[in-house]
């Protein structure tokens, strides 16, 4: 027997407790031992009855003496009562909702319970606590660590203790091992049989980390050799090796009304040089809000295009898309490049034919175009991977603050099938800390620009209590007098229904209210409006360019305008409910302001009281950069914010290893000497098939 035999070659396991099995993903003996325990209750401590004397936790054995059910006189709710006796005295337990405790309890029976004890009129009693007959086969030896397994329908802790611990223990079962010896051997690690033993059934706190350890030293390594493959493979295919007409980079360069920082020079160089490959480029472009991303793009395309190519040019909502066209525009211009803007609404193009002028185009005729390869940059929603946009020759995808975008997809694009494969620029102003970049993006290359350019002033943040709103509002008129503009932002749109007083929603402020508030109370004087995700594109692109051209003073919105959005004028931005959001979020939403000459102020509003909290929030205060929020981020709320448990299915004790910086990189290391080496890959090796299964869950792509 190994681990790919099927469950039901185990003794006890018929087909009803396959079926309720296969509901946890267990068919197989493999399955079932990497099914691992959610938590863990310390038999191993036992008070003697005689000294609880406070609400604690306790785990108490004795003999059930009394077994009682009943309802609560007022509520009805039905409870069972038992009544356990050490030799040093006795106390109760209560279970409530539970009737058929009462007849799975049997006087005379000794029990283990473990759980907080609370006071009643009765005294000190154990409330719903964790039970544990003593004579269930797991607690053969007694007063251990026992493990307590995800609870699911018809499959109970206790039965698969059982099951779990015969099948460890069968003699016919081989367990091979996963890493490799030289691994286990350097990095001390239980072999996979002693982990498994000790994740189930641990000794003591120290070898349940150890296991801990193991299992997530193994998993970080399937996923880091998964992405290196990936990143090898994605080497091996056909790409367009793009020639660099460095005259026509210079020319732009020299338009511009600034001057560009080494981080941006330098990511331009990666881009310039890994698109000269004749495999395609597979780059992430990471760089604060504000960093200047977007003429990093520019730049990139107008190599592509003058080597002959196409470029597309995806960007999250259609306010963006429609800055990048502007912006692009107005770069590529003087280049003759006709320029193409695909936002399933409102499409726009601008051509050479037509002198620069920009015209509304017809949906059919701009993807006809960008067929025929009359339109050299199309830029978009994620309207453009629709089915019927295709190009001629499409050499380059840039996608702004998308996270996630594939070969197979950008192959979709090509009008050709079998055309060879785009590079592809991702851009992103999330930070994400090295480890998790490490993982997240490991098949990934990475450029980051890591400087701001030199003008920009440092954007001064403060948290605003209730107390201090007035003079907020006081400060910001003044503000508005000197010519500048205000962004608010709200956590919702519009006021929902009734909401529940505890609910964290509640008393927060939406987009309609506020605006009406702002409007009526608060600035009668000045022009407000609003923006958010449920205008009409028309609507909203109206708004925008109002703002704009400086016609509104006070911008209400959501988060719609959390990316990307460049108005120069802006100097305060207002958040209320800060609490609600992400320090990552918060950052993002801070440098919608200070893009311009004017010093610029984020103004952190919040009700809440609770401490931790304000100390979150203050981690904005002092810094600055959206690598060390990030950094922060992680180190408070843990790598769950970054990206979702439930898509990478990993236990918290894994998650927990992966803010260590030093350790995933350490791994990565080995794993890149495995791919390098390839002589532990076999196709048929177990550490491959592992490879393949996590390659198939996590879809990356
Ligand atoms: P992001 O990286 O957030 O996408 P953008 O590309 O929108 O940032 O750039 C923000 C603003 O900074 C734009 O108005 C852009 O023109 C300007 N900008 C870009 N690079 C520089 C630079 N090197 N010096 C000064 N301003 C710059
Ligand atoms: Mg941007």
């Amino acid at each position: 027997m190994n681990f790919s035999s099927s469950i039901a070659n185990l003794q006890g396991v018929g087909p009803s407790y396959q079926e309720r099995l296969k509901k946890l993903g267990i068919s197989t003996v493999g399955d079932l031992l990497y099914f691992f325990p959610s938590k863990y209750e310390d038999f191993s401590k036992i008070s003697p009855i005689s000294s609880i004397f406070t609400k604690k936790r306790y785990t108490v054995r004795g003999i059930i003496e009394d077994i009682d059910l009943d309802k609560t006189p007022q509520k009805r709710i039905s409870y069972t009562k038992i009544t356990l006796r050490d030799d040093t005295g006795e106390i109760d337990a209560v279970f409530f909702n539970q009737p058929y405790l009462a007849r799975s309890f049997k006087e005379g029976e000794a029990i283990f319970i473990s759980g907080e004890t609370q006071f009643s009129k009765e005294g000190l009693q154990f409330i719903n606590p964790t039970y544990e007959k003593i004579d269930s086969p797991s607690l053969s030896h007694t007063g251990r660590i026992v493990p307590f397994y995800p609870q699911t329908e018809g499959v109970s802790s206790k039965w698969l203790r059982y099951i779990i611990k015969t099948t460890l223990e069968n003699r016919n079962l081989s367990i091979k091992e996963t890493l490799p010896q030289k691994i286990i051997e350097e990095k001390e690690l239980y072999s996979l049989k002693e982990a498994l033993l000790q994740i189930h059934f641990p000794k003591d706190n120290a070898s349940l980390n150890k296991a801990h350890f193991r299992f997530s030293f193994e998993r970080i390594f399937i996923l880091q050799l998964l992405l290196l493959q990936k990143k090898e493979k994605i080497r091996r295919e056909k790409g367009v090796s793009i020639d660099t007409d460095i005259e026509k980079v210079k020319e732009l360069v020299s338009e511009l009304p600034y001057k560009l920082t080494d981080a941006q020079k330098k990511s331009i160089w990666q881009i310039i040089k890994d698109m000269e490959k004749n495999f395609p480029m597979n780059r992430l472009l990471e760089g604060d809000v504000g960093s200047g991303k977007t003429v990093v793009a520019i730049i990139s395309a107008l190599v592509v295009i003058k080597a002959g190519y196409q470029v597309a040019f995806m960007a999250p909502t259609e306010v963006l898309s429609r800055q990048h066209f502007d912006e692009a525009a107005k770069l590529l211009w003087k280049f003759k490049i006709d320029v193409g803007l695909l936002t399933g609404k409102k499409d726009l193009w601008r051509s050479k034919k037509l002198k620069g002028d920009t015209v509304p185009i017809s949906r059919l005729k701009l993807i006809e175009k960008a067929k025929e390869g009359s339109i050299e940059i199309l830029i978009g929603t994620h309207a453009l991977i629709q089915e019927t946009v295709k190009f001629k020759n499409l050499a380059l995808v840039v996608v702004d603050e998308q996270h996630r975008f594939g070969v197979e997809q950008r192959a979709k694009l090509c009008l050709k099938k079998g055309a060879k494969i785009p590079h592809l620029l991702s851009m992103t102003a999330t930070p994400i800390p090295r480890t998790l970049a490490l993982t997240m993006y490991g098949d990934l290359s990475l450029s980051v620009i890591d400087e701001m350019p030199k003008e920009r002033k440092k954007i001064i943040t403060k948290i605003i209590t209730a107390k201090k709103r007035s003079s907020a509002y006081s400060f910001i008129k003044e503000e508005i007098k000197k010519g500048r503009q205000i962004f608010f932002i709200c956590p919702r749109i519009e006021e929902s229904v009734k909401e529940k007083e505890n609910s964290p929603w509640a008393g927060l402020k939406s987009v309609e209210e506020e605006t009406e508030t702002l409007t009526k109370d608060i600035f009668p004087e000045f022009r407000v409006e609003m923006l958010h995700g449920r205008m009409k594109s028309t609507e909203k692109e109206k708004i925008m360019k109002s703002f704009k051209n400086k016609k509104i003073d006070i911008l209400v919105s959501t988060s719609v305008i959390e990316v990307g959005i460049d108005i120069k004028n802006a100097s305060v931005i207002v958040i209320e409910g800060a609490e609600m959001f992400g320090l990552a979020q918060l950052h993002q939403f801070r440098g919608r302001v200070g893009r311009g000459e004017f010093q610029s102020y984020c103004f952190l509003f919040t009700n809440s009281k609770s401490e931790k909290t304000r100390k979150r929030l203050s981690a904005l205060l002092s810094s600055k950069n959206g690598f060390e929020l990030a950094e922060k981020d992680l180190e408070i709320r843990g790598p769950g914010d970054f990206f979702g448990k439930r898509q990478w299915g990993l236990p918290d004790f894994t998650m927990d290893a992966l803010k260590n910086r030093e350790l995933v990189e350490e791994i990565r290391n080995y794993a890149k000497e495995i791919v390098v080496k390839k002589s532990l890959l076999k196709k048929d090796s177990l550490l491959q098939k592992r490879i393949n299964v996590l390659g198939q869950k996590l879809h990356l792509e």
